[in-house]
């Protein structure tokens, strides 16, 4: 037999095969179970598990253009979590890597969709002070148009300000002031909160994990699909200020739209990391019984949500 390239371990709990393989003699079976778990597995799929990569899998690829292109169809099962995790399975291969690129591909693209509406509000905004944009480039030359495109992608970690008596351009820091801070990140925290406790449940509780019996990597996969929320609820919060911005008559400011986000699409995306994890444990790993886990997981993720929110409310609150 050839040497294999890397070590055979049962996909759902990571048991190492090489035992039983290596007690092979003169035939080599077909299809086996795990002797930990009980998982009946193909043994080519253990000897190779790309052979299953779904085609349609953003973690399934290893080239920025195959991220990209995966995107959709992946987002679209992930809109009902368990049609996702029914695709995914413990027999699909797991790549952290991928995934954290993946994430960090959508956080960009997501974030330069998004500084288009709040580009558009904040320059609705700011014209009062600086008139036309040809008006600006006029008084600041190339200097002056770049601030409009600094203020839409940077905020609110970078703005900009124009100052026509100097002809200048002036950076400056909207992060730093607390009450922008506390807006920007409090509605991370409830569904931060919800994510940490379902990964710390699977991962930390031993009852769990010995009833589960899944590798440490299946809950990692589950964790940073679950940090999508965060970076949703981010740039959602930069929509909502640039469509607020940009239906507002100055000097009233308006917050409809920050109304809504924080009275809908926080609690809605509550209820989709809960559906998530839910779906993870039943359909996903096939955890059984699952009943008790479910119902204490969900109710212990609730309460991790408020408590963190108020946790880090309170120092981001000191600051
Ligand atoms: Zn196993």
């Amino acid at each position: 037999m050839t040497k294999l390239t890397h070590q055979p371990i049962c996909p759902k709990c990571g048991y190492d095969q090489s035992g039983i393989i290596d007690s092979w003699v003169d035939s080599c079976p077909i299809n086996g179970s795990c002797a930990e778990c009980g998982l009946g597995f193909a043994w080519r799929d253990v000897f190779d598990p790309v052979r299953n990569d779904l085609h349609w899998y953003a973690e399934h690829t290893q080239s920025l253009w195959g991220i990209i292109a995966r995107t959709p169809g992946t987002l679209m099962r992930l809109v009902l979590p368990w049609y996702y995790w029914r695709s995914v399975g413990v027999e699909a291969r797991i790549s952290l890597r991928a995934l954290a690129m993946w994430l960090i591909v959508l956080a960009i693209g997501l974030h330069l969709l998004m500084s288009i509406p709040y580009g558009i509000g904040a320059w609705h905004d700011q014209s009062r002070y600086y008139g036309s944009l040809s008006n600006l480039y006029q008084n600041a030359g190339i200097k002056g148009l770049i601030q409009p495109l600094i203020e839409g992608i940077g905020w609110p970690f970078v703005g900009a300000r124009v100052d026509f008596i100097g002809s200048s351009l002036r950076l400056y820091f909207p992060i730093t002031n607390a009450r922008i801070a506390r807006s920007a990140f409090t509605p991370l925290f409830p569904l931060f909160g919800m994510t940490l406790v379902w990964a710390l449940i699977m991962l930390v509780l031993p009852t769990t994990r010995r009833r589960a019996k899944i590798r440490a990597a299946h809950v990692y996969r589950a964790a940073l699909i679950s940090v999508f929320t965060l970076v949703l609820v981010f740039e959602m919060h930069r929509l909502t200020l640039g469509l607020d911005l940009w239906t507002a008559t100055p000097p009233m400011i308006s917050n409809t739209w920050a109304r809504r986000f924080g009275g809908v699409v926080i609690p809605l995306l509550g209820l989709w990391v809960l559906l998530f994890w839910g779906s993870a444990v039943i359909v996903g790993w096939r955890v059984r019984p699952c009943g008790l886990l479910i119902v204490l997981g969900s109710i212990a993720s609730l309460i991790g949500s408020v408590s963190v929110f108020f946790v880090l409310s309170t120092i981001i609150g000191w600051l």
